[in-house]
């Protein structure tokens, strides 16, 4: 019970217990997830604006949970970064997307593969060992990886983030900001990052082409790339009035549900068979 005021004692109510214990469960169920295999990827693919080809995959990780079903990602790595299971998930997830890739590639798919990281597993020592050791152990060639970090999580503890981001670099992998838009950092601290491609936040493209003011940051994003050097895919692109926005405003590649919502393995290479 907590004190509320004078001889006031408020105790947790029926619904806060019960979402206290779903929390407590959820915990030790996810501290034995990795071991239990209930973790699995899915893939988003990532076209050409031009042409259509598909060009990349964003690996997006899934908890088949035994009793809850699916939980989705943004219920449990917030979750694991809290208690501290954040890099052994990063560790399953990179390995795992990586490995696929690999197959793919010896298929004669060769496709880029972006994976997700998580604040912790940048700000923590060990991710360019991690990283490395991964793509000694699957065999994926460097130039196929690409790691995916949110703006919002560069802007913290800059010098020792460009850092991390250097050493990524040296390995040969490519580096893109994740949710690009959303997180106010200017245009030089842009410059300084050593990162290779612009996510345009899902949010932006939502809006295209009714919101004018979506439209403009779309338009101010891509010039500013151009500008830079710096590639650019949009997110979460869902009809095709968007689709042909983006691609008169010149924007090189795309990813969402229009094109596929993430899909199986299996799903995906259907996918590539039929657009081939
Ligand atoms: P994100 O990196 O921005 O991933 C894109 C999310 O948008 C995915 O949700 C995807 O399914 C969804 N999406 C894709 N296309 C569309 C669209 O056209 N419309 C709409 N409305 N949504 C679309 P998901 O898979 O639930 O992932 C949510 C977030 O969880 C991700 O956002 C990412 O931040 C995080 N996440 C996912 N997998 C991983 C992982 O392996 N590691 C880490 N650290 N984070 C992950
Ligand atoms: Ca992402
Ligand atoms: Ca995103
Ligand atoms: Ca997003």
């Amino acid at each position: 019970a907590k004190e509320v005021g004078r001889n006031t004692f408020q105790f947790f109510t029926p619904e806060q217990a019960s979402q206290s214990r779903e929390r407590f469960e959820l915990e030790r169920d996810l501290r034995q997830a990795v071991e239990r295999g209930e973790l699995r990827l899915v893939y988003q693919p990532q076209a050409d604006c031009a042409t259509g080809r598909i060009v990349g995959v964003e690996a997006l990780v899934r908890w088949q949970h035994p009793t809850r079903g699916l939980v989705p990602p943004d219920r449990f790595i917030p979750l694991a970064e809290e208690i501290g299971l954040i890099s052994k998930i990063g560790a399953w997830v990179l390995n795992a997307a990586c490995a696929q890739a690999y197959q793919w590639e010896k298929q004669g798919r060769s496709l880029r593969i972006a994976v997700n990281l998580s604040g912790q597993q940048i700000s923590r020592d060990g991710l360019v060992e991690l990283v490395r050791e991964v793509l000694g152990t699957t065999g994926l060639s460097p130039t196929q990886l690409e790691l995916e970090i949110t703006e919002g999580h560069l802007l913290q503890r800059v010098e020792q983030c460009i850092a991390t981001l250097r050493d990524l670099k040296s390995l040969g992998v490519t580096l893109a900001i994740d949710d690009f838009g959303t997180g106010y950092s200017s245009l030089s601290y842009l410059k300084k990052l050593p990162v290779d491609r612009l996510k345009i936040d899902r949010s932006f493209v939502e809006g295209i082409p009714d919101d004018r003011d979506d439209v403009a940051i779309v338009a101010t994003i891509l010039s500013m790339a151009r500008n830079l050097g710096l590639d650019v895919i949009a997110e979460g692109v869902e009809n095709e009035t968007q689709l042909t926005h983006l691609r008169g405003a010149r924007c090189a590649e795309y990813q969402g549900y229009l094109l596929s919502r993430p899909v199986s393995p299996a799903e995906l290479e259907a996918l590539l068979d039929a657009t081939t």
